[in-house]
């Protein structure tokens, strides 16, 4: 979905529309840590006003990801609710403006080439934004288990209680395989 401004009339302009998996995929990185899958369509509605100097986009992002939980590596379900408030500033209008009110207000700016806005740009940047550095399914996730690689949410495996003794222990054992020190 790409605008352009002198298409926005001054009364402004409502945008809705829907982003499929095929959108999202063409932003996602070749090794993308979330493996993100859209469990249904994003929604995506804004609302767009031009003013002298910029252009004032405000609505929501909302909609159901399939993640990874980085902890255990399964996926789950991750709500989606991005309230969006943003300016978007011509690129060339950027150096001569540093200090102008709309700094001081810390409103959130996105920049654009003064003609065109790329709003599929602009929904993948606030879908990335709302996803936490590490997805986790949920805040008691025991993850997998670093012995056998079972996931220790769904069952217990049999050597989780000697990981969980001591984590000395095994370096104990590898020091007692090791050749004794000071002994040449
Ligand atoms: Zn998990
Ligand atoms: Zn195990």
């Amino acid at each position: 979905m790409r605008i352009r401004v002198d298409e926005i009339p001054e009364s402004g302009r409502s945008l809705r529309f829907q982003w499929s998996q095929e959108d999202l995929s063409r932003f996602l990185p070749p090794d993308d840590p979330f493996e993100i899958k859209l469990a249904q369509p994003i929604h995506v509605r804004m609302e767009l006003q031009k003013r002298p100097d910029h252009v004032e986009v405000t609505g929501k992002i909302s909609g159901t990801v399939q993640v990874i939980c980085h902890r255990c590596l399964a996926p789950f379900l991750f709500v989606l609710e991005e309230v969006i408030d943003l300016v978007m500033v011509r690129e060339e209008d950027v150096p001569e403006q540093e200090e102008t009110e709309l700094e001081e207000e810390e409103l959130e700016f996105d920049f654009f080439d003064g003609e065109v806005i790329d709003f599929d740009h602009l929904v993948a940047e606030q879908v990335f934004l709302a996803l936490p550095v590490k997805t986790l399914c949920s805040h008691n996730c025991r993850g997998i288990c670093p012995g056998c690689g079972r996931n220790l949410n769904e069952e217990q495996c049999a050597c989780s209680q000697e990981t969980e003794s001591s984590p000395f222990s095994k370096l104990e054992e590898v020091k007692s395989k090791l050749p004794p020190q000071g002994r040449e």
